[in-house]
């Protein structure tokens, strides 16, 4: 993809970088829906959902990055992705996740019965990270 203009995608946590590659598209899912960045894309600073960022590496390939929530922002073509947690699709554990959905669905359901609104968003919120990693990694 030399011959094609580029954007360098970076994906940093608070663990340290873990992922950084040159694409011509990369598709983030953002507070307010799906932006498709390509090269010279104007400035843009949006939040990230908990949802998955795809980097194209070919035709009709892509990495494909569980996002944990965070923020993007992109400029001079590099699109700077800073997320609580990200896990490339290769590298998700599937039965970490499936036992974590499992955990987060009890809170949810004692919250629910204790009435505890604090703990049954932050027990939903722990759902949709481990829902989103299952649907990543395939399984
Ligand atoms: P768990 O209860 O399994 O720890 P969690 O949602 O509480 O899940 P996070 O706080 O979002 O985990 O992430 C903590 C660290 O563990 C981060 O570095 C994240 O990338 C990593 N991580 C969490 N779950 C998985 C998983 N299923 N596979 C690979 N890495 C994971």
């Amino acid at each position: 993809m030399s011959d094609k203009p580029e954007l360098t995608v970076s994906v940093v946590t608070p663990d340290g970088e873990v992922y950084e590659k040159k694409t011509t598209l990369a598709i983030c899912k953002t507070g307010e829906g799906e932006l498709g960045i390509m090269p010279n894309h104007t400035p843009v600073l949006a939040s990230l959902a908990i949802d998955e960022v795809r980097v194209k590496t070919g035709e009709d390939q892509y990495d494909e990055i569980a996002i944990g929530g965070g923020f993007l922002e992109f400029s001079n073509n590099v699109l700077s992705i800073v997320a609580s947690a990200a896990e490339r699709k290769e590298n998700i554990d599937a039965s970490r996740a499936e036992r974590a959905r499992d955990r987060a669905k009890e809170r949810i359901e004692k919250a629910q019965n204790e009435h505890d609104a604090k703990e049954l968003k932050r027990a939903e919120i722990s759902l949709k990270r481990a829902l989103n990693r299952i649907k990543i990694s395939g399984h």
